[in-house]
């Protein structure tokens, strides 16, 4: 893939991690504690004991973000830029074929092409 290509990627993913940032951000702010406990039932006695021993919050953030859709979603969306910066952005990491343009436009983030990925969801099953 040439540059000017994964430049385009690039800024695709930045601008979708950034919309996501914020949708975090609100998530935080309008009562997250509550969606990660449905996530994690022990959860609220864990944030207090955090609390307690005012430790270090980002560790805490970071757990509520695996935690959550969203925080999935920007991992994935970080892993994606870490391709780029490697150079092996828009291959698919099973069969180590370019993935369709196309589908890297859709879906920026993108690990498998699609032969590849319906195989995966056909396997989930
Ligand atoms: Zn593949």
């Amino acid at each position: 893939m040439d540059k000017v290509q994964l430049e385009k990627y690039k800024q695709l993913i930045l601008k979708k991690r950034e919309e996501l940032l914020k949708e975090l951000d609100y998530l935080k702010d309008s009562g997250l504690n509550s969606s990660v406990k449905d996530v994690s039932g022990e959860h609220s006695a864990y944030a207090f004991h955090m609390a307690d021993q005012g430790t270090d919050t980002m560790e805490r953030e970071q757990q509520y973000m695996f935690a959550s859709r969203e925080g999935n979603y920007l991992y994935h969306l970080n892993m994606a830029l870490e391709r780029i910066e490697k150079g092996d952005f828009g291959v698919c990491v099973s069969c180590g074929k370019d993935i369709n343009p196309e589908r890297l436009e859709a879906v920026p983030h993108a690990r498998l092409c699609i032969k590849c990925k319906s195989r995966e969801e056909i396997t989930k099953r």
